[in-house]
């Protein structure tokens, strides 16, 4: 089985669109997708709209959350360009069509297949939108999902940590890795529309698996940032999000 996995596509039509385009050229089995559709970007309808066509195995984000649910107290978390954006991006939504904001408001918080588990931000309690920040906060984590891979998104910076069967925890610094039948991994894919690990190319990760035992790779690719920016200055969005984007972080 090949599948594809995708993570905080954050409205940016440009990277979106470079990522599917690679993805059907890979030729993948499925492609999941671990939340943040909007937030931070211009073209949250787009995004919307391409999700719907071609992304069938979604989570939901904080972003995603915080624009679909009215009064909810995850907003007081974001920042206030974040803030800012989440309020932008409601508005977009509804004024095109309310049914945008149902699609976002309906997607689960994890999904589980045989071998995988996808989340937005921890198998453990995911609503509570935490990030894994160090190996023994990892470590606890190994302990909350049942299936020998676990994909998350959500800090923007990808990892891959690799757990042996004597419980040794191993971060792994690599793009790639050998997935053996007997280990179990959390894996960060990074982001498509704001990477933050200074690398300002989207992300988008392929897992080669049968019986356990496969290859896991995370690709990176340019897309027109420049475009990208132009439409975030034309709809007056903060400086500080425009800027990030060439930065990658
Ligand atoms: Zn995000």
């Amino acid at each position: 089985m090949k599948i594809a996995i995708i993570s905080d596509i954050h409205s940016n039509l440009e990277a979106l669109k470079k990522v599917l385009e690679f993805y059907q050229s890979k030729k993948a089995d499925s492609l999941f997708f671990l939340g943040d559709l909007v937030g931070y970007g211009p073209s949250p309808c787009e995004a919307c709209d391409l999700m719907k066509k071609y992304i069938h195995n979604s989570v939901m984000g904080n972003h995603d959350y915080a624009v679909s649910y009215e009064n909810n107290s995850v907003l007081d978390t974001f920042n206030l360009s974040a803030r800012e954006m989440v309020l932008w991006t409601r508005n977009k939504l509804n004024e095109k069509s309310p049914e945008y904001l149902e699609i976002l408001r309906d997607l689960p918080l994890l999904r589980e297949t045989e071998n995988l588990t996808f989340v937005h931000s921890t198998p453990y309690r995911p609503q509570e939108w935490n990030y894994i920040f160090n190996i023994r906060q990892a470590y606890y984590m190994f302990y909350e999902f049942k299936t020998q891979i676990c994909f998350v998104g959500h800090s923007h910076q990808p990892y891959i940590l690799e757990k042996n069967p004597a419980d040794e925890l191993t971060l792994i610094d690599s793009n790639s890795v050998t997935i053996k039948k007997d280990h179990r991994y959390i894996i960060n894919i990074g982001s498509v529309g704001q990477p933050r690990d200074l690398d300002n190319r989207a992300c988008i990760a392929f897992l080669d698996i049968s019986s356990g035992s496969g290859r896991y790779e995370l690709y990176r690719l340019d897309y027109d940032i420049k475009k990208t920016q132009h439409k975030m200055r034309e709809r007056n969005l903060p400086k500080y999000l425009i800027d990030r984007l060439k930065e990658g972080k």
